[in-house]
């Protein structure tokens, strides 16, 4: 392994975010699902994100292979990363805490489904995909490596710019109404600030 103390707040964080993973995939496991809208381009769009957030920087943490693309990154840019990733860890955890059983990997509406508007939910509608976008970002300020480094960023945003108009359009079919109400009181991945009248 690269032994060096940026790859280890890396590691620390990649460890977290994939225990909180683990803890909530435990919980949800086995809760029914009613609609399911996943087709092959989300699946290759999940592969894809795995090969940039999970493979690349084990890969440049436990092997020598992307030597080649190695960089410096400016002194402070690995402390901001560390506040980046830390901020990342905790909404990623709050956003998983609050959705509860609804929560799935991808596209689906589980049974007694309920539309989660509060907690982190309540000025954001994605606030998991927030996370993970800023977790990303915090993962390249740490690796300096621009392979690596840059991986889960850009892969997750190929992910997040199919994914989320379809999700919002699923939302939309089951909750109706609701959804789109609560579209109009929240941003997507910014809280919506709120002006005189909304409840
Ligand atoms: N896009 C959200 C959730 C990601 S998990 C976020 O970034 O925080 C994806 C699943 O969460 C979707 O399949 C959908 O069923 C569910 N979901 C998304 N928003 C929800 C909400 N406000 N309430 C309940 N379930 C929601």
């Amino acid at each position: 392994m690269r032994i060096q103390p940026w790859n280890i707040v890396f590691l620390a964080g990649f460890v977290a975010y994939v225990v909180i993973r683990g803890v909530f995939e435990r919980r949800t496991r086995g809760n029914e699902k009613v609609a399911r809208l996943v087709d092959g381009r989300d699946r290759l769009l999940l592969v894809v994100v795995f090969v940039g957030s999970l493979l690349l920087p084990l890969v440049y943490l436990f092997t020598p292979w992307l030597a080649f693309a190695d960089y410096r990154l400016p002194a402070p840019a690995p402390w901001l990363g560390t506040a980046v990733l830390g901020a990342a860890l905790w909404l990623f955890w709050r956003s998983h805490a609050d959705l509860g059983q609804n929560w799935s990997v991808t596209l689906e509406i589980r049974k007694g489904h309920e539309l989660v508007k509060d907690g982190v939910y309540r000025s954001i509608r994605h606030p998991m995909y927030a996370a993970i976008w800023l977790f990303g970002f915090g993962q390249g300020l740490l690796l300096q490596n621009w392979l690596a480094g840059w991986s889960a960023f850009v892969t997750f945003a190929l992910l997040y710019f199919v994914r989320t108009p379809r999700e919002e359009r699923m939302m939309c079919e089951f909750f109706g109404q609701e959804y789109r109400d609560y579209m109009r009181q929240t941003g997507r991945l910014f809280p919506r600030p709120r002006v005189k009248g909304d409840v």
